[in-house]
């Protein structure tokens, strides 16, 4: 079935007994076993919940692996990946990446003994620079944010794959609805589904799936070893927005792509950085490897003083600073999303004070447009540049 049918019709089909179209909310945390030595199916819900299960069953379907896993938040799903390692392994790591991920990395699991490089993987050479004898995994985000840097993911985790290591792939900004990691050869997919999948800016999600019975093994051992679990409301809300995931993204990706050609043309804007943009250095592969875009991109003006006043100007479009939801908004990554990563770094990837980044709605793109007109205009007139 094509993904749009699967996506309208989650949990619909899943409760014979009642025939619930929208699957019941099960929020018992333990339940009767008949007699002893058996279950039905069901013991405590931090192992296994009937309203969880479907959510999961649904994420590994969706990505086309063999485990699913439904975690508190997008951070809660990466630290049970972590915990697959030990003390003294290394992951090679994508530069430009989730601030909340480097800050678990280099703030908490370098505690325990797990180091990682950071470098661009979409670079082959840079990936041989920094494998060493203790790598047992790449840790990709394709495109990253704020700067939309590609990694070709068939050529990458090929080479993962050749030399034994795990290719590990946040899927957050794409979701399957434009591009499944593990039909390209990786392991792992991780979601922070806060952002697309949930769709609303109303439920905080996180989401593995896995490939491979082993690694799923490992993985449920983890997943309920260390309980950071979806609950079964949070579960519900998350299956009710993937509903409509397949005309969201739609809807996300044409608006952003008009948006970021109109802003490739006006007189406040230097560059924009978009992978469906042909001068994008990502663009061909992007477009083998994913079937569109999302919302999300970044632009840097041409005079960081105009920053302050366009953040203050925008009326439609909220200064907040999440993105994938139906609501547009527009953040400032240097000191937002990435102000734990140390300003060396931030600004050797080009995330610097003139940065704006973008998380495009489902409005209609005349009106976000317009709102951009006239705050990037009186920008402009206030740092008179115009
Ligand atoms: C938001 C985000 C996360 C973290 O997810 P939470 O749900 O906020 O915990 C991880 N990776 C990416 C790419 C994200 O955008």
């Amino acid at each position: 079935m094509n993904i749009e049918s699967r996506l309208a019709q989650i949990g619909s089909n899943c409760d014979p007994d009642t025939g619930a179209v929208s699957f019941p909310i099960y929020h018992a945390t333990v339940f009767r076993h008949p007699r002893l030595g058996q279950s039905t199916g069901y013991d405590y819900s931090r192992t296994k919940n009937p309203t969880r299960e479907v959510l999961e069953r649904t994420a590994a379907e969706l990505e086309g692996g063999d485990g699913g896993f439904a975690c508190s938040s997008g951070m809660a799903a990466l630290q049970t990946v972590f915990a697959l390692f030990s003390q003294g392994d290394h992951l090679i790591v994508s530069l430009d990446l989730y601030g909340g991920t480097y800050r678990l990395l280099e703030q908490v699991m370098r505690r325990f003994g797990l180091t990682a490089s950071y470098v661009d993987t979409g670079d082959l050479k840079a990936l041989e620079g920094a494998l060493r004898p203790e790598t047992k995994a790449l840790l990709i985000e394709t495109p990253t944010n704020p700067l939309m840097m590609i990694t070709d993911l068939a050529k990458v985790s090929a080479w993962a794959a050749e030399r034994g290591l795990l290719t590990i792939v946040d899927n957050t900004l794409l979701t399957p609805y434009f591009q499944r990691p593990i039909e390209l050869g990786a392991d792992i997919v991780v979601h922070s589904a806060t952002k697309y999948l949930g769709g609303h800016n109303d439920v905080l999600a996180g989401l593995i799936v896995s490939k491979g019975r082993e690694l799923t093994e490992r993985l449920a051992f983890l997943h309920n070893a260390i309980g950071a679990v979806l609950s079964p409301q949070d579960s519900w809300l998350l299956m009710r927005g993937m509903k409509t995931l397949a005309l969201r993204m739609e809807r996300h990706c044409e608006n952003a792509l008009r948006i970021a050609r109109w802003l490739k043309g006006h007189p406040a804007v230097e560059t924009v950085y978009h992978p469906g943009l042909p001068e994008h250095p990502g663009y061909e592969v992007q477009r083998r490897q994913a079937t569109g875009n999302s919302g999300l991109f970044s632009f840097r003006v041409k005079d960081a003083r105009m920053v302050e006043p366009v953040l203050r100007n925008i009326r439609l479009i909220a200064f907040a600073e999440s993105m994938g939801g139906v609501e547009s908004l527009m953040t400032f990554p240097a000191v937002q999303t990435h102000a734990d990563i140390p300003e060396h770094v931030r600004r050797a990837i080009g995330v610097d004070d003139r940065l704006l980044r973008l998380s495009v709605g489902i409005e209609h793109v005349d009106d976000l447009i317009a709102d951009l007109e006239q705050a990037l205009d009186a920008a402009m007139r206030e740092t008179g540049a115009a």
